[in-house]
């Protein structure tokens, strides 16, 4: 991601608790570019793209969706349900577009290992490759990520 005079107005929009009360970068003091590259490293180095994440994340909310409220079976050995969270978050990059608050519960259903995402994170991670800061809430490491979708 390259550095641009609206960089650094992101940052503080990342950081600020305005949107997330948790903020988006948690206690990560790498600048947002570089949090982006690392990630995308990581995946590149697993053979996977942000938005092939995203979309597999997507068609696992949706079926959740269906479930309405129960597990739902995704695959063999994984099962997914949706926490509703009232109200609306928009995207903290300039651009119109707000997201459902509800979350998506991913786990294993031996080891029940879980991973989270909202709607947010899925547009974070299709659109601009965003997995957010080391400690904020709905941070996803790519490799923990992977390893449940796959
Ligand atoms: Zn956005």
């Amino acid at each position: 991601m390259k550095e641009s005079p609206d960089t650094k107005k992101l940052e503080a929009m990342l950081r600020s608790s305005k949107l997330s009360s948790s903020g988006f970068m948690g206690t990560d003091n790498r600048a947002v570019g570089e949090i982006i590259d690392t990630d995308l490293a990581v995946l590149s180095e697993l053979g996977y793209t942000p938005q092939e994440l995203a979309k597999r994340m997507q068609q696992i909310t949706d079926a959740a969706t269906e479930a309405l409220g129960n597990w739902a079976k995704i695959g063999d050995s994984h099962e997914a349900m949706i926490i509703e969270v009232k109200g609306r978050i928009p995207c903290p990059w300039p651009h119109a577009g707000n997201f459902a608050k509800r979350v998506t519960i991913l786990r294993d259903i031996e080891t029940k290992s879980q991973i989270k995402w909202s709607d947010l994170n899925i547009h974070l991670i299709a659109e601009h490759d965003f997995f957010e800061g080391k400690n904020s809430e709905f941070r996803i490491e790519p490799a923990d990520l992977v390893k449940a979708l796959y």
